[in-house]
C-alpha cells in the first residue's frame, strides 16, 4: 500500500487493465483524482465529457469514466465507501483558499497535483475537474449544491480500472475551513494499491 500523505499528492503510472483501490484509511479524507492518457498528457478524465457518457453526475459500479476525446480511461468496478463521490467541484486552488479568507498560502489540491507529477518528472497540461472520491456533494430540489462530510467510513475503499495506459494523480484534499473531509475538519492520510 501506498500513502498519500495528509494534505498531499502522489502520482503513479498505471497499465492498462491494472486496477487501482484508493483506500479511505480514516473514512472522512476526500481524495481528488485525476488521470492523464500516458501517451498524451493533454487528453486526460473530463467530468464534463463523463456526465455526458454516464448519464448521471455520480459514476456508479461499471460505469466507464471517459477523456475529453470521449475515450473511456477509468472504469468503477468497486465501491464500498457508500456511494458518494464529486464530479461538480473544482480543485482547490490558492485563490479557493483566498476567497475562504485564509492569509497566506494554503496547501491545496492544485498544487498537489503538480507536485505529485513532478515527481514523475511530467507537468500537468492544466488542472482539469477532478473525481472527487468521497466527497459528498448533494444537490438539493434538483438545484442547490451543499457541502457535506463524506459518508464513507474508515478502510472503506473504490476499486478503479485503467482502460488505457495513464498516470493516475491522487490528492489528499487539505480543505480544512469546510466541513468536506469531515465535521473535524481535520485532513489526514489516504491509501492506495495497484493490482494486477
Ligand atoms: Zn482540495
Amino acid at each position: 500500500m501506498i500513502e498519500i500523505p495528509a494534505r498531499r499528492g502522489k502520482a503513479v503510472q498505471v497499465k492498462k487493465g491494472q486496477k487501482v483501490k484508493v483506500i479511505n484509511t480514516r473514512g472522512q479524507q476526500v481524495v481528488d483524482t485525476w488521470v492523464f492518457n500516458t501517451a498524451d498528457l493533454r487528453e486526460f478524465m473530463s467530468m464534463d465529457h463523463s456526465r455526458v457518457a454516464i448519464g448521471r453526475i455520480i459514476p456508479g459500479i461499471g460505469d466507464a469514466l471517459v477523456t475529453n476525446k470521449r475515450r473511456p480511461i477509468l472504469t468503477l468496478v468497486e465501491d464500498t465507501s457508500g456511494g458518494i463521490h464529486d464530479t461538480l467541484f473544482a480543485a482547490c486552488d490558492r485563490w479557493r483558499y483566498e476567497a475562504l479568507g485564509c492569509a497566506g498560502y494554503h496547501d491545496n489540491c492544485t498544487d498537489n497535483l503538480a507536485a505529485g507529477l513532478a515527481a514523475l518528472g511530467l507537468e500537468p497540461p492544466e488542472t482539469p475537474a477532478p473525481l472527487n472520491l468521497f466527497m459528498n456533494i448533494p444537490v438539493i430540489d434538483g438545484n442547490r449544491v451543499e457541502v457535506r462530510p463524506p459518508v464513507s467510513t474508515p478502510g472503506s475503499y473504490v476499486t478503479l480500472r485503467a482502460e488505457m495506459d495513464c498516470i493516475v494523480a491522487f490528492s489528499a484534499c487539505p480543505q480544512d475551513l469546510v466541513p468536506i473531509n469531515g465535521l473535524d475538519m481535520r485532513p489526514t492520510e489516504a491509501h492506495f494499491e495497484l493490482l494486477d
